[in-house]
């Protein structure tokens, strides 16, 4: 039986602190939306997404080039844990590690729930195909001449 099986499913057994490495990394619904260049408006606070991508991801396939080594690469690449989530309130209200810190548990879209990576594009929540690197820009200050994606944020 795979972990995804057991009843209930570890996702919803488990907190965030029990659950094992690899179910830990299992939760990443793929959606690319924590790759997203963002700014913070010194006024309000708000952290605003742009459509401009970390040079490191492939939009193509919405996903890190070489996501054990990213660090190397982007020193400045934020490791997810489950003592930092509450402070990243940033992160996506669809994003599977902010929804179970917030008791919201997975949505139907979900990887783990449809066996089916691609449900999560199908869903309309994330940037596949709708990024650019930041490698093209001449400062990084000019992508938030691009706003992000409109994506949905509240499908269930
Ligand atoms: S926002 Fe969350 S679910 Fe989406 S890619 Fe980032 S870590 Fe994974
Ligand atoms: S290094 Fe990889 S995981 Fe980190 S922001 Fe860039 S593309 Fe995303």
């Amino acid at each position: 039986m795979s972990d995804a099986e057991q009843d209930p499913p570890f996702w919803d057994a488990k907190r965030l602190d029990q659950m094992s490495a690899k179910e830990w990394e299992s939760l990443c619904d793929g959606c690319g939306r924590c790759c997203l260049v963002r700014f913070e408006d010194e006024d309000t606070g708000e952290v605003i997404p742009t459509r401009a991508a970390c040079r490191l991801f492939d939009d193509a396939t919405c996903r890190c080039r070489d996501y054990a080594r990213r660090k190397r690469h982007v020193p400045d690449c934020i490791k997810l844990t489950p003592w930092n989530i509450e402070a990243l309130t940033w992160m996506p209200p669809t994003c599977a590690y902010r929804r179970l810190h917030e008791g919201r548990g997975l949505p139907s879209w979900h990887p783990l729930r449809t066996g089916d990576p691609d449900s999560v594009h199908r869903a309309g929540v994330s940037v596949r195909g709708k990024t650019f690197s930041e490698d093209e820009l001449e400062e990084i200050e000019d992508a938030i001449d691009h706003p992000a994606p409109e994506l949905l944020d509240d499908v269930e």
